[in-house]
């Protein structure tokens, strides 16, 4: 089958589709090369060859022919060959993967240079110091990656160089400087790695891909995909770039730009440049860089070019793209481009803006944005007029409020925050090594670069609030602390940063709600100034997801107030309206008398007083979500829940007996206790086994839904109360609890003279109600799937207890990836909603079906039961926007 193969594709023969096999970087190096745009010219090993590299430990037999093929037709274009001793063809060696990783993984720039290419590099160039500068450069980054030597002392060795020749900055050595500086490297790739740096060429090129493929599978790499949630599995593609060069001299330069602010959407020039520099100068942070207006003076031909070739990018890409480039003289190149990340807030800005420039319709808009963005944007803000001491400024990378206590390193920040404490990791910039930290981290904050450095990127894809660039901030991480002026700043000292002003403030600054909140709450309305430019961006998508929607969107809420609320989000209705918490407060003693009744009777009075409590709790719920449907779900939790707690119980009837006043009503209460007291309350005496256990209890609140309804309609509202079975396992349990209930309405009809239809269905909570759902649908008009429950018994994991017992351990081998109590478990859980929804239409062609329970509010499980056909599905009251956006998401 070699014929079939083809790990190696010219820049020349990809597309911006085949990120799959050419990753993100390759893919969008052939598109812009086919879109005639100056990209050096290269190649692209595919994601197949690292992963066969990667199985097998070996590199595909046709990879080697397959690289020598192009790497010939490189030289011929170029018209010199890789490492030629008078005049070398150098390339870089580019990882590259589908799903961008910014800085995880290995780049090598320069291959090709030796002792002896790199006096033919000087020649041709005329420029000894960037010949040297430019050897040195590959010594050190190949011996770093793809040697394994400690970074740190090339770095050292670097600094001591300058120290020494007493000057500041790299640019300012000479060429003999370098040059000895050359010898030094070597030396220490000799003494570390125990083999001298390699001669030949073409060796280079071949252990840099292989330490690329490699680099796959490196820690931080691995945790960076946890924490994205990017397959394991896909490798990565290797991009061979013959070398441009922006270290030749003032008149060149790289630099990064976007496209578009990715924090505001808004059109403008954002980027950063650094004269006479290399690559990964910009991002890491070593000199200074420019705003990338300033490139207007420095060099007006590239600028210009550069801003056409921006716009082209935009109107092909038809978004916001990011991109690097690099200037050798005057010549511009490209050398990397991709749709950018952005902000929240940005997200939907750009995917409007980009509707009233013609450049995407309104479906497409509801593509480019998501409910995590959506709930991103729902946060507080930090209060303007607090009056707490501004430290500093920095640039406004990431947005959010975020308060916690300074650390200066990951390792602390990761055990701080390990023992509940709330961390703002601050240091003079981040690199890969601190992701663990990042991600500890409440917030990053750090003194130097700029929306493009490593801090700024990572923390904006996690969505975590970030401050870059504060420069007034002296970090000393030796010490353990900043200065800022005159103010001291020491590890633990609270400090607040603002992702979305820059801001930083010494201690703790108040929070206000959102805009975007204050807009749902229909307390500030789309408007047309800047301000409200984002709530206007979310109103217009969201009345567009509102209209392609076929979900419905109800919500978990338990009394007026909150329905009130979930109404204004959007409600259509309330999926669960848990009646436990109607029993709580001053009515606990009721309840605590009904479960201590001995006899019929004193059990009946209990009920007759719940009984008008119950129903003006409904009524007041009934009139908040007129016209709208109301289920409301009987009693579920075990009763041991309503009395006080075991121990504490104890010791207080223990204290009082041996002070001889021991109390009648406790001694009974802890008998009681006892008596309730189960191994396994969670699989115990609890939802429809209670009605049918403890007689006149769920009647009772049959009748006060009965009554409330009644009472309703009497004063000419459109009460619809859905009663709702919790807990059931098989048709005759729901048989017995309909029929007793079925009378009690018709009791409640006949003595208010008002006629009522009320709806009676029931959870599917346990696996088998979900089996037996064809049997279930013939005594129960609608299903709601409690998906809690039903992961709970699916997995046999306790909720209350795993995430906090072996969650950790199961996320980090990777068994999933992310919580089946968060995001539905389709394979599993899933599979029984999905069997459950066809048995149950299949008896009942009307059932309605919905969902309440954590999973209705999130993205993918939102997708999911869009996609089983259920009718709706209730999440809280907060979660409401972000599940109406991803049913619009899901429809479109
Ligand atoms: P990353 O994915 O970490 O950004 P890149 O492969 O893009 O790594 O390369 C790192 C840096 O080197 C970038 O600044 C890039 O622009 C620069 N670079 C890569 N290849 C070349 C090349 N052929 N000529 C000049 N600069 C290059
Ligand atoms: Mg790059
Ligand atoms: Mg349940």
């Amino acid at each position: 089958t070699s014929e079939s193969v083809k790990f190696v594709y010219d820049f020349t023969e990809g597309n911006k589709d085949l990120k799959d096999l050419l990753g993100g970087k390759g893919a969008n190096l052939a598109e812009m090369t086919n879109l005639g745009l100056p990209v050096p010219p290269g190649f692209t090993i595919t994601t197949e060859a690292c992963k066969t590299y990667l199985d097998s430990g070996e590199e595909p037999v046709e990879l080697r022919d397959e690289v020598s093929a192009h790497l010939d037709a490189l030289e011929k274009k170029m018209g010199k060959k890789l490492g030629q001793a008078d005049d070398p063809l150098l390339v870089s060696v580019r990882s590259g993967a589908k799903f961008s990783m910014p800085g995880m993984m290995d780049t090598v720039l320069n291959i090709g240079l030796s002792d002896k290419s790199v006096t033919g590099l000087a020649k041709q160039s005329g420029d000894d110091r960037f010949a040297w500068d430019s050897y040195r450069r590959l010594i050190q980054m190949f011996g770093k990656t793809v040697l394994g030597v400690d970074g740190d002392l090339f770095e050292d060795a670097l600094e001591k160089t300058k120290e020494t020749k007493k000057v500041a900055v790299d640019t300012d050595l000479e060429a003999a400087d370098l040059k000895k500086l050359v010898t030094k490297f070597k030396k220490i790739v000799k003494t570390e790695a125990g083999r001298d740096f390699p001669q030949d060429p073409r060796e280079q090129m071949d252990l840099a891909i292989r330490s690329v493929f490699e680099s796959w599978n490196t820690d931080r790499a691995k945790l960076y995909r946890r924490q994205e949630r990017i397959p394991g599995d896909l490798g990565t593609a290797v991009n061979i770039c013959s070398m441009v060069f922006g270290n030749l001299g003032p008149d060149s330069g790289t630099g990064v730009a976007f496209t578009r602010d990715p924090a505001s959407g808004h059109q403008g020039v954002y980027g950063d440049y650094l004269q006479n520099a290399q690559g990964e100068d910009v991002v890491a942070g070593i000199r200074n860089t420019v705003p990338l207006a300033d490139l207007e003076q420095i060099d007006k031909k590239s600028y210009d070019q550069l801003m056409q070739i921006m716009e082209t990018l935009e109107t092909h890409y038809k978004d916001l793209c990011d991109i690097e480039f690099t200037i050798e003289r005057g010549q511009l190149w490209m050398l990397q481009t991709r749709v950018g990340k952005r902000t929240a807030g940005a997200a939907f800005r750009i995917a409007t803006q980009l509707v009233d420039q013609g450049l995407i319709d309104e479906a497409e808009a509801l593509q480019r944005v998501n409910g995590a963005q959506l709930a991103q944007l729902m946060f507080p803000r930090f209060d303007e007029g607090a009056s707490v001491e501004q430290l500093g400024r920095g640039i406004a990378a990431s947005p959010g409020a975020a308060v916690g206590k300074a650390v200066f390193d990951s390792y602390t920040a990761i055990k701080w925050s390990r023992s509940g404490e709330k961390v703002i990791l601050i240091r003079r910039e981040t690199n890969p090594d601190d992701l663990d930290g990042m991600i500890a981290a409440e917030g990053i904050l750090t003194s130097r670069g700029g929306k493009t450095s490593h801090a700024a990127v990572v923390a904006r894809g996690m969505g975590k609030t970030c401050v870059c660039g504060a420069e007034d901030l002296e970090v000393d991480t030796k010490r353990r602390r900043m200065t800022v002026g005159d103010t001291v700043v020491e590890e633990g000292d609270v400090v607040s940063i603002d992702g979305s002003t820059g801001k930083v403030y010494l201690g703790e600054v108040p929070v206000v709600p959102s805009p975007v909140v204050e807009y749902f709450e229909g307390r500030m309305h789309a408007g047309a100034d800047d301000a409200d430019e984002l709530v206007a961006a979310v109103h217009r998508i969201m009345a567009y997801a509102d209209r392609v929607r076929r979900l419905r969107v109800r919500a978990n809420a338990d009394n007026a107030e909150d329905a009130l609320r979930a109404r204004r989000f959007g409600a259509q209705g309330i999926g669960l309206c848990r009646t436990e918490h109607m029993f709580l407060g001053e009515r606990r003693e009721m309840v605590e008398r009904l479960i201590l009744a001995d006899a019929d009777g004193e059990r009946e009075d209990a009920l007759k007083e719940l009984l008008p409590l119950q129903k003006q709790d409904f009524v007041e719920l009934f009139e908040a979500m007129d016209g709208l449907p109301v289920t409301v779900r009987l009693l579920d939790p075990p009763l041991h829940e309503f009395l006080p707690d075991i121990t504490e119980l104890s010791v207080r009837v223990a204290l009082a007996e041996s002070r001889k006043d021991a109390n009648e009503n406790d001694l009974r209460l802890l008998q009681a206790v006892h008596r309730l007291h189960e191994q396994n309350p969670m699989l115990g005496l609890r939802g429809v086994r209670l009605g049918l256990v403890i007689p006149g209890l769920f009647t009772m609140q049959v009748r006060a839904i009965a009554e409330a309804a009644a009472e309703r309609k009497t004063a000419k509202g459109d009460p619809r109360a859905e009663i709702m079975i919790p807990l059931v396992g098989t048709v005759q349990e729901l048989e017995i609890v309909r029929e007793e209930a079925e009378q009690v309405i018709a009791e409640v009809v006949e003595t208010t003279g008002v006629d009522l239809k009320l709806a009676l269905g029931t959870m599917i909570e346990l696996p088998r109600a979900a089996l037996t759902a064809d049997q279930i649908a013939e005594a129960a008009e609608f299903f709601s799937f409690g998906t809690n429950d039903l992961t709970q018994t699916v997995w046999g994991f306790s909720r209350d207890d795993v995430e906090a017992s072996f969650f950790t351990a199961y996320l980090e081998k990777g068994i999933f990836g992310v919580s089946p109590f968060e995001t539905i478990d389709k394979d599993g859980v899933g599979k029984l909603v999905r069997d459950a929804v066809a048995a149950g239409r299949a008896t009942r062609p009307d059932l309605k079906l919905g969902v309440c329970g954590e999973h209705g509010g999130d993205p993918e499980s939102v997708h999911f039961f869009h996609e089983v056909g259920l009718d709706y599905v209730s999440c809280s009251p907060f979660r409401i926007p972000v599940a109406r956006l991803e049913a619009g998401r899901a429809a479109s």
